[in-house]
């Protein structure tokens, strides 16, 4: 909830919530819509509908003479919204630990950003060169960075990161304007213990500090899948289905609603039948919830006793308390590219080093595999563009383009800087070093060269080393690699199999294009007979080899994956109690004679026919 601190705004125009009925009202008829699911679960429960004021902003010019006092109402506004963040984020307390751990880290960027920022800095300038109000220069610079962070070249693996930036900039503009025109913030005070809430939006902030012990669940008419108001849903393990048009006007305030969470349908007034449907859903699901919950501690074993690792892929640190309760046995992938986004310098060795440190230390001797940093591509190389370090990046082909271990090497200083720090760090825990992107041996011949001189200055320069020094390997995400993986097998200490990549450039179909979306198959035989080779080649030699890609994550893809040998898994922390599921039901014969059958077909629907149970399934 955003906080109403003005205590001189009125309430917060609302609809009215009625007292919570049990049965639906006597004949309306059942509605039934259609949304984006963001968070499983199902809620049952009378409607609260939590609409909230708009703050208009009309372009008003100012005369020369009321620059001054129009740059000291935005000072006070920024005043107000800090201290707003701050109580805000010290309620944050009461939620549970991975909810907070999710949502501090937004609320910090909105404090930076009410701080001196480019949209501060931008809206005072606008003030004095255009001579406009307070509020039309916050909304105009708002809208100015939201259209510059869309139109960066898009990221490969996060199509939905520029949204949520430009979307965080545009949210703190809207508080600025709200305390600039005294428009009261929506208040989720006295909502009816059970209730759903029903609004068009519903900002981060507000979902932050919905209680979910007290509501049911959130529908809303707008919103999507990756947004920070649906990653804090997920956080805090609230039924929800955001983007379901035209649900406000549907939705009366006491109306019965069922929120299907995890088919994404809201129903408005429930007919009998489906009423008792969803309640036997809602029983199911707290009953699944709990074998999960079990699972944290059981290990990682088939029924026949084999056992499987299962860590987890991390993006940011604020993921490390999700890791730990998924119950990971470390971190089978860090991304680093987190350390050197949304800023315009480098980080240093030290920084780097703390930031290592820190997640290796909190593994408390859980391996950490560190990916050097894979930059390049679709992916945003600000502030490498504005240090000098690369080139101005050709936009033709970027995914076959100077990207991963390709631009570290161009990029020697740049390289070097991350390994010493990650070898700095590793004296904390058990390390391995990943290279990203890599298609020739001449690569893991370089790349290692580069990590003994290293090794040798730092020790020539009296920093502690760990003994032995971490192993260095590389992820198979290239058909290239994968086909020379016999020969990159002699050069490197273990194998990560990237299936993103792997399937986009098998199959030809870029990952983040909706266009193609249907052609990005990893369950191709392409894609398959690769993986296979690849780990086949590793285990002769016996070489560590694990699945970090998203094919690691689905637990109906476990038997296939253990059948082709593999015992070691990286993927979002989330999934990992499904998979451990998946990987105690099975047998390893089984798995093994499962695999045989897969690898025997040529197309891709027999294979997911077989795989997911039913042709086109998933
Ligand atoms: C992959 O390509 O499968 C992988 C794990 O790397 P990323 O998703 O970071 O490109
Ligand atoms: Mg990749």
């Amino acid at each position: 909830m955003a906080p109403s601190d003005d205590a001189a705004t009125p309430p917060p125009r609302r609809l009215r919530a009625a007292a919570a009925p049990t049965v639906p009202a006597q004949g309306s008829p059942e509605c039934r819509l259609a949304g984006i699911p963001v968070s499983p679960g199902i809620a049952i429960g009378p409607v609260f509908g939590a609409a909230e004021q708009r703050a208009e902003v009309v372009r008003q010019k100012i005369a020369a003479a009321d620059t001054a006092s129009q740059t000291a109402r935005l000072e006070a506004a920024m005043a107000q919204s800090r201290k707003q963040l701050l109580k805000l984020r010290a309620r944050l307390g009461v939620l549970p630990e991975d909810s907070q751990a999710e949502i501090t880290p937004l609320i910090d960027a909105y404090l930076q950003m009410v701080g001196p920022s480019r949209l501060v800095r931008g809206a005072r300038r606008r003030i004095s060169d255009m001579l406009v109000t307070a509020e039309t220069a916050v909304v105009e610079t708002a809208e100015e960075i939201a259209a510059a962070i869309l139109a960066m070249p898009a990221s490969d693996d996060d199509p939905a990161g520029r949204e949520r930036r430009a979307e965080e900039v545009r949210e703190i503009a809207r508080r600025l304007v709200r305390n600039l025109t005294h428009t009261p913030f929506r208040s989720f005070a006295g909502v009816p213990e059970g209730s759903v809430v029903i609004c068009e939006n519903l900002r981060p902030a507000d979902a932050a500090l919905l209680d979910p012990a007290r509501l049911a669940g959130v529908a809303t008419d707008e919103g999507g899948a990756d947004g920070h108001t649906a990653i804090m849903l997920r956080a805090l393990g609230m039924p929800a289905v955001l983007g379901v048009s035209a649900l406000s006007q549907n939705a009366h305030p006491g109306d019965i609603v069922v929120v299907d969470g995890g088919a994404g349908v809201v129903t408005i007034n429930p007919a009998p039948a489906t009423l008792a449907a969803a309640r036997r859903g809602v029983t199911a699901f707290a009953r699944e919830r709990q074998k999960l919950a079990r699972l944290r501690r059981l290990p990682a074993r088939t029924e026949d006793g084999e056992t499987v690792e299962l860590q987890a892929n991390l993006e940011i640190p604020a993921e490390l308390p999700l890791i730990t309760q998924a119950g990971a046995a470390g971190i089978g992938l860090l991304r680093s590219e987190f350390l050197f986004m949304n800023r315009e310098t480098l980080p240093d060795e030290q920084a780097q080093v703390e930031t290592y440190r820190a997640v290796i230390e909190s593994m408390g001797g859980d391996p950490v595999t560190i990916r050097v940093l894979d930059w390049g591509g679709e992916k945003d190389i600000e502030a490498l563009q504005i240090a000098g370090v690369v080139p101005e990046v050709s936009d033709q082909n970027p995914a076959l383009g100077l990207r991963g271990i390709r631009l570290l090497l161009r990029c020697p200083d740049l390289f070097e800087t991350q390994l010493a720090a990650i070898l700095r760090a590793s004296v904390a825990g058990p390390t391995r070093v990943l290279l990203p992107m890599v298609t020739t041996v001449g690569e893991v011949r370089a790349a290692r060269q580069l990590f003994d001189r290293v090794v040798r200055r730092l020790r020539r320069r009296g920093d502690r080393l760990p003994d032995p020094i971490p192993p260095l390997g590389i992820m198979i995400e290239t058909p290239g690699a994968a086909l020379s993986a016999d020969a990159l097998a002699l050069e490197a200490d273990f194998f990560a199999i990237g299936t993103n990549d792997l399937t986009m450039y098998t199959l030809a179909v870029d990952r983040g294009d909706s266009d193609v979306s249907a052609l990005y198959d990893p369950l191709h035989p392409a894609v398959l007979r690769l993986v296979q080779f690849a780990t086949e080649a590793a285990l002769r030699l016996r070489m560590p080899v694990s699945v970090c890609g998203e094919m690691a994550a689905n637990p109906r893809l476990t038997p296939l994956l253990l059948g082709l040998g593999l015992r070691s898994f990286s993927m979002n922390a989330s999934a990992v109690p499904r998979v451990k599921q998946a990987v105690r039901a099975a047998n390893s014969d089984d798995c093994v004679r499962f695999a045989r059958r897969v690898m025997e077909q040529g197309d891709p629907e027999s294979i997911r026919a077989l795989v997911l149970g039913q042709p086109g399934g998933d």
